[in-house]
C-alpha cells in the first residue's frame, strides 16, 4: 500500500509499505476511507520540527474507516462496522488517567504521530480507540470527527449561552468549527483572520461578522457588535492571549486552544485580575468523541461546507504545499 511516512526531520516520503495485520488481541484492522490533513502534520514536517513525531511513522490522525478484521478479544466491534478513530491513546492506569484526565496521561501516544496512522489504505488501531459511525453519515462530514472532538472540549469549557457573543481569533479549521458550535448554541460569532479566502468561506456558513485583521481594526469591529466586549474569546492561533484580553468583556471567558510552543507573549496579569476574567487551556478532547459523532449524525452542524478539496493520497505532497500557502481551509485525503 502507498503510505505517507514521516521519514526524518523535515521530510515526508510517499513509500510502498506492506499492509499491516492485527497484532494484539484487542486490535482491529481498518480499511481507511479517508483522513484529514492537519496543521499538526505541517508542524511535524517543519525544520526544526514544531511538533514531535516518530520517524518512520505513517502520518494521519484524523481518519475514519471500516473494520475488516478483529483480534480474538475484540467484543464491541464487528467486521464491517464503520468507525471514527480517536487517535490519542492513554494508558488507563497512570495517576492522570485514574483521575479522569486521560489527555494528560504520562504515556500518552497518538496514532498518526507516534504510531502509524490513516494516511495509508490500511491501519491497525486498538478496539477502544474506535467509535461506531453511522453508514448514513456522508464522508465529507464524518471526516471531521477528530477535530470536532477537540473543539467540543474547548467550547464546553467556555459554556456559550444563547444571545451571547463570541470572538474567534483564527479562521482555520478549528476556528471555523468553534464558530459552527457557537452558532448552534445560539451565540453570535465574530471571526477574525488575515486570509480573505478563509473569511469568505466563514461568511458563507453564516458567521455573524468576519473581520480581516490585515485591513480592519479588530477591536473597533468587535465593539460595533458588542460595545462592552465579547462574552467569550477563543484563541485558535496559539499566540493571541494579548489580543484576547483586548476583546473580552469584564467577567468574560477566554479559551486558549491554538498551540505554538515558541510563543512567549507578555501577559497583562492585572487586566485578568481587575476584569475578573476566566481563562481556560483546552487541550484535545476528553471523552468527546461520542458527542462529536452525535453532533454530526444529528445534522446539528455540517462542517462539510468548510472543505476546500478532497484529493487522492498520491496528491498529498501538493495538498501540503497548498496548505502551507495558507489559501485553503481544509483538505482531506480520500482513499480508493
Ligand atoms: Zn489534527
Ligand atoms: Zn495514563
Amino acid at each position: 500500500m502507498l503510505a505517507a511516512v514521516f521519514a526524518r526531520e523535515g521530510t515526508l516520503e510517499m513509500q510502498e509499505r506492506p499492509a499491516p495485520s492485527v497484532a494484539g488481541p484487542s486490535d482491529v484492522l481498518i480499511e481507511v476511507e479517508g483522513c484529514g490533513v492537519c496543521g499538526t502534520d505541517l508542524h511535524i514536517l517543519e525544520t526544526p520540527p514544531a511538533h514531535p513525531a516518530t520517524p518512520g511513522c505513517i502520518l494521519g490522525h484524523e481518519y475514519i474507516g471500516r473494520v475488516i478484521e478483529t483480534g480474538p478479544e475484540v467484543a464491541s466491534l464487528r467486521v464491517g462496522q464503520r468507525v471514527a478513530v480517536a487517535p490519542n491513546i492513554s494508558c488507563g492506569v497512570c495517576r492522570s488517567c485514574k483521575a479522569g484526565r486521560p489527555n494528560h496521561c504520562v504515556r500518552f501516544t497518538t496514532l498518526g504521530i507516534f504510531r502509524d496512522g490513516g494516511l495509508a489504505r490500511y491501519n491497525v488501531a486498538p478496539e477502544r480507540a474506535c467509535h461506531p459511525l453511522s453508514d448514513a453519515l456522508p464522508f465529507e462530514d464524518a471526516v471531521w470527527t477528530e477535530v470536532l472532538s477537540c473543539v467540543a472540549n474547548s467550547v464546553a469549557n467556555v459554556k456559550p449561552q444563547p444571545g451571547e457573543t463570541a470572538v474567534v481569533i483564527g479562521g482555520g479549521p478549528v476556528g471555523a468549527l468553534h464558530a459552527l458550535l457557537f452558532r448552534a448554541a445560539g451565540t453570535r460569532v465574530i471571526v477574525t483572520d488575515v486570509s480573505a479566502a478563509r473569511l469568505q468561506t466563514l461568511a458563507a456558513v453564516g458567521v455573524h461578522r468576519v473581520v480581516n485583521a490585515a485591513t480592519e481594526a479588530v477591536k473597533e469591529a468587535v465593539q460595533e457588535v458588542c460595545p462592552d466586549g465579547a462574552d467569550i474569546v477563543v484563541d485558535a492561533v496559539g499566540s493571541e492571549l494579548d489580543a484576547a484580553l483586548d476583546l473580552v468583556r469584564t467577567g468574560g471567558r477566554i479559551s486558549l486552544f491554538g498551540m505554538n510552543s515558541r510563543a512567549r507573549p507578555a501577559v497583562r496579569q492585572n487586566t485578568i485580575t481587575r476584569n475578573e476574567l476566566t481563562i481556560f487551556g483546552s487541550y484535545v478532547g476528553v471523552n468527546t468523541f461520542p458527542r462529536a459523532i452525535a453532533l454530526l449524525e444529528s445534522g446539528v452542524i455540517h462542517p462539510s461546507a468548510l472543505l476546500s478539496e478532497i484529493r487522492p493520497l498520491p496528491e498529498l505532497p501538493s495538498a501540503l504545499e497548498r496548505l502551507r500557502r495558507g489559501d485553503a481551509m481544509k483538505i482531506v485525503i480520500r482513499h480508493g
